[in-house]
């Protein structure tokens, strides 16, 4: 069975997950504890987009960087835009979305990448990051999708985009971070209508004739009927919600907060 496990280094606190952990592999999903934001962005904010100062915001990734042991020159960062698409990073991005959200890769929320000492960072509070990586090609893959990704396919498309560079998607291994789960994660219909039938009755739950949304538990669903396997997709068992002294969540502090970071990186 596969585990998550939270590390410390000095007064930085991260997650890593056993299914990626790997030689020449790096990759780490970071939590609260740490940094130097103020509140409402306390401490170890990741995100450049969500009012805090920027200064805060980059000394926060140095010290991650640090910790982890990359250079901050190599990260790759998205512009997310709750859609699918999925852009392939090269070298010639590095730096893209590290210093400022202004060249983050245009409207992309899934990046995969082929090479090493390159550093794809994505974020979110509440929402998932999902991690990719296929051992035998060596490929990695991150993406960010909260309801409108994941019911857009945003799963099944970087397993897609990870099969057309060569992966068998019987080897790739997925990580799903902590999310909002569904002791907390109430939604409408606008929401449930856009769910597979199939998949409804797995994913949403009624209490006290509310509907709440189990969307980690869709989005590995949706890996297995992508081609994963069950044994090779780790879905962490935290709520982002739940637990606001570990990460941030955007539906428990009613907007305005932090983000946590998914980074993944092949070393060699
Ligand atoms: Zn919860």
């Amino acid at each position: 069975m596969h585990k998550e496990e939270i590390r410390s280094a000095g007064t930085i606190d991260y997650m890593v997950f056993s299914n990626l952990l790997a030689p020449g592999v790096l990759h780490a999903f970071t939590l609260r504890r740490g940094g130097v934001s103020l509140p409402p962005y306390e401490q170890l904010n990741m995100g450049l987009h969500v009012g805090d100062k920027q200064k805060a915001v980059l000394e926060n990734r140095r010290r991650i960087a640090d910790v982890l042991g990359y250079e901050v020159s190599t990260v790759v960062a998205g512009e997310q835009v709750h859609g699918t698409n999925i852009v392939q990073v090269n070298t010639d991005m590095l730096g893209a979305g590290h210093n400022s959200l202004d060249d983050a890769i245009p409207a992309a929320d899934g990046l995969i990448c082929a090479e090493s000492g390159i550093v794809l960072m994505a974020h979110a509070a509440d929402c998932t990051l999902l991690f990719f990586y296929d051992p035998i090609e060596r490929i990695i893959g991150l993406a960010h999708a909260g309801w409108r990704g994941a019911v857009a396919q945003m799963g099944p498309l970087m397993v897609d985009a990870l099969v057309r560079l060569g992966c068998r998607s019987k080897n790739i291994r997925a990580a799903l971070s902590p999310s909002i789960g569904p002791c907390c994660y109430q939604v409408g219909a606008q929401v449930i209508e856009q769910i597979p039938p199939h998949l409804q009755r797995k994913v949403i739950l009624q209490k006290q004739g509310s509907f709440y949304f189990d969307l980690p538990e869709f989005q590995r669903l949706q890996l297995l009927e992508a081609g994963l396997s069950p044994e090779n997709i780790f879905k962490s068992s935290y709520c982002t919600a739940c637990h606001t002294d570990l990460f941030y969540s955007y539906r428990a502090a009613g907007g305005q907060t932090g983000r946590m970071a998914a980074i993944i990186s092949m070393k060699w």
